[in-house]
């Protein structure tokens, strides 16, 4: 079994009631969070997952809204980790994470003095590991195992997809990305994919460019649903909703994944949970 929790369900927009873009995977004993938007680990701290029990960062993309709350991690992480030898965080993400995460580290470079300076037990900075890729295997340890593909969040790239397996038990995490073979393929017989979605028949009618501009890189509920259809994936799980939806219309969503998806379709507020069962 794969648990996915749905910790961020919002957007770049702040909003009172969701996080950023997060979502947590915990399978075979092992705790990975994918993509760390705002708020991500007061929400985390809600389903007792602390920074130092994490087992890996998997990043989708370097999009702000994804990466918010880096910093708050690796120093969370870092100060709150107690073992003398902490183990290197490992961060996998697409070409130019390791830049990121440098530069994360060094606009702390204050806090970490002050921390090393005042803490007989604290010597070094984060310890993290970072691994760059936009294809193929990233992770195979105690019955777990990572596989990478490129998605099409253009102009934003590289972009990428995570597929977790456990046991006989999948999960595709997409991201931010419009309909591509890759993910197709990446998610090919999956047990559950999770996609973010915007609603396109919203947000192309508000009268603001800027909104518009986001519907050619992102995919419509209906377009990932069609995705999962494609794929002939198990569960569709939606997240990254733009608008949000109100009180009272989930039901809407659903019905417009539904028109594409013949599988089980989730969706929620931060903090949903899917339980993911192999299917026989
Ligand atoms: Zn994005
Ligand atoms: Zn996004």
């Amino acid at each position: 079994m794969i648990e996915i929790t749905l910790l961020g369900t919002g957007s770049p927009v702040p909003d009172p009631n969701r996080a950023g873009p997060s979502t947590l995977v915990r399978a075979g004993g092992q705790t990975f969070l994918i993509d760390c938007g705002r708020g991500v680990l007061q929400r985390a701290a809600a389903v007792g997952v602390g920074a130092a029990g994490l087992s890996a960062l998997l990043l989708t993309h370097l999009h702000s809204d994804h990466i918010g709350d880096l910093g708050d991690l690796l120093i969370t992480r870092w100060i709150s980790t107690f073992a003398p030898d902490p183990t290197p965080l490992p961060i996998i993400g697409p070409p130019g994470t390791a830049e990121t995460v440098e530069a994360t580290l060094k606009a702390f470079r204050h806090d970490i003095g002050y921390r090393i300076a005042h803490h007989a037990d604290i010597n070094e900075p984060p310890a993290v590991e970072v691994h760059e890729c936009t294809d193929g295997p990233v992770w195979d340890r105690d019955g777990v195992t990572i596989r990478v593909a490129p998605t099409d969040h253009r102009p934003v790239a590289p972009t990428i997809g995570f597929r977790i397996e456990s046991g006989s038990a999948s999960v595709v995490l997409a991201g931010d990305t419009v309909p591509c073979a890759t993910l197709d393929e990446l998610a090919r017989g999956a047990d559950a994919l999770v996609h973010t979605v915007i609603r396109k028949d919203i947000v192309a009618n508000i009268p603001q460019q800027r909104l518009q501009d986001i519907c050619d890189y992102h995919s419509s509920v209906q377009e990932a649903a069609a995705t999962a259809a494609r794929a002939g994936v198990g569960t569709l799980v939606m997240t990254h909703y733009v608008p949000a939806p109100v009180l009272g219309q989930e039901d809407q969503w659903r019905a417009l994944a539904a028109s594409e998806f013949g599988g089980r379709i989730e969706l929620g507020d931060d903090l949903h949970r899917v339980e993911v069962q192999p299917r026989a």
